[in-house]
């Protein structure tokens, strides 16, 4: 494998720093070209100085000074603001960009880096969510690949290694339960901030540990599944399934089930999503069966957790729908971060945004900016 020039977004993050420790170990595959932060100045240096990339972003302008003048010694370029990101991941230096940044603010740039022809290491399932339909018809258009990062999904991608061309009957998308697994609406309606940031199997980013814990991440995933896979809503199956061993499951149309399987750690994800086609040596923990005499599966409360349901919904109600549940879904995780609503109180603001908002069937860029705008109005108004 030739060396892979990598620009990280979100490099200050949960998979941003797990994506560095893999460059740490592959170091003779990878090598970092671009490093991003939103605020962690502190953190963004202390990377940059280890990694030496061509360029660093920080997104909050306020903390330019600081990076540049920590880095500017060191020959590495310094950038602020939002639409510096789109400007690196442009760089002819760069071949592949993982777009390890949390939410809509991935979109963008992500377009960006398809434009300029850069194969996407995908860990931002947001940009997906808001504009699937748009982002893989420029991809193709482009020849650029979208490598999974997220777990589900690469075990997928994995079952799929050689069988591109057998049709899918379905797949399965495992969900751990979250923190709140079992819980009826009763008990869901006094959880604090504090349970629900503690995920049973993951150490991830606050934003997807609180959707992990509405169901919401698994929501979303379903949505970057229809994108990345081709597929129809009702092909697309989710199974609860606490251990997180199973990552997930393709059926091919002659009944055979695929699954890939290991212990709970993105490193590895993040690590085939960067080295595809090739697998690489590693020093990752190993997983063993007597760990896990039982491997257990349920069906999900969509009753309970009713922000599977809605995912749902706005995948089969299509145009800007997803986006408005994503950009609704973003303000409802901030509000109840800042003790501003409670866990019930999340879904019902979305469903009240879903209800209010105006339909696009078929969106154009501008519209989803539009829409992602007039969904973060409402559901904040609605809190
Ligand atoms: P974190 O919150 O840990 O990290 C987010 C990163 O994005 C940080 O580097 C942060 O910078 C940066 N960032 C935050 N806001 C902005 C913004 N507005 N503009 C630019 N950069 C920004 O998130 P995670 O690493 O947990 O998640 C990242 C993405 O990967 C999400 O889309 C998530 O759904 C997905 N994912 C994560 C998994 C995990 O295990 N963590 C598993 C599967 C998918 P700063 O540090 O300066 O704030
Ligand atoms: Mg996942």
């Amino acid at each position: 494998m030739t060396k892979k020039r990598l620009a990280i977004l979100g490099s200050t993050g949960s998979i941003g720093t797990q994506a560095l420790s893999v460059v740490v170990e592959q170091n003779e595959h990878f090598e970092v070209e671009v490093l991003t932060a939103h605020s962690n100045a502190d953190l963004l240096i202390e990377q940059a100085l280890l990694h030496q990339p061509n360029a660093v972003v920080i997104g909050d302008e306020r903390h330019y000074e600081k990076v540049f003048e920590a880095l500017d010694a060191h020959f590495i370029k310094v950038y602020a603001g939002d639409e510096a990101l789109s400007q690196v991941v442009q760089m002819d230096s760069v071949d592949v960009v993982l777009t390890a940044l949390v939410g809509y603010a991935g979109l963008i740039p992500t377009l960006a880096a398809i434009d300029a022809g850069k194969n996407i290491a995908l860990a931002n399932k947001e940009t997906l969510v808001v504009a699937g339909e748009l982002v893989t018809q420029r991809a193709k258009a482009k020849g650029v690949n979208i490598y999974p990062v997220d777990s589900e999904h690469s075990a997928i991608f994995q079952c799929l290694a050689g069988e591109f061309h057998n049709p899918i009957e379905k797949i399965v998308l495992t969900a751990s339960g979250g923190p709140f697994r079992g819980m009826n609406r009763t008990a869901l309606a006094n959880v604090t901030k504090a349970q629900a940031l503690k995920h049973p199997n993951w150490d991830m980013g606050a934003k997807i540990t609180i959707d992990s814990a509405s169901m919401m991440n698994k929501g979303l995933e379903v949505i970057e599944a229809k994108w990345l896979f081709g597929l129809k809503p009702e092909q697309i199956e989710v199974i609860v399934h606490p251990q997180s061993i199973v990552h997930s499951l393709v059926q091919f149309e002659d009944g055979s089930m695929k699954a890939q399987l290991g212990l709970p750690d993105m490193k590895l994800p993040i690590q085939y999503a960067l080295a595809y086609p090739d697998r690489l040596q590693n020093t990752f923990e190993r997983f063993n069966f007597m760990d896990y005499p039982n491997l257990t599966f349920e069906q999900p409360d969509l009753q309970t957790f009713r922000n599977l349901q809605l995912a749902y919904d706005a995948l089969n109600k299509g145009g800007n729908i997803p986006c408005v549940l994503n950009a609704a879904n973003e303000i409802v995780v901030e509000a109840f971060l800042n003790d501003k609503i409670g866990f019930l109180q999340m879904s019902d603001v979305l469903a009240d945004t879903l209800q209010k908002c105006t339909f696009v069937k078929q969106p154009s860029l501008e519209d989803y900016i539009a829409s992602d705008a007039e969904a973060r109005r409402l559901a904040t108004d609605k809190i």
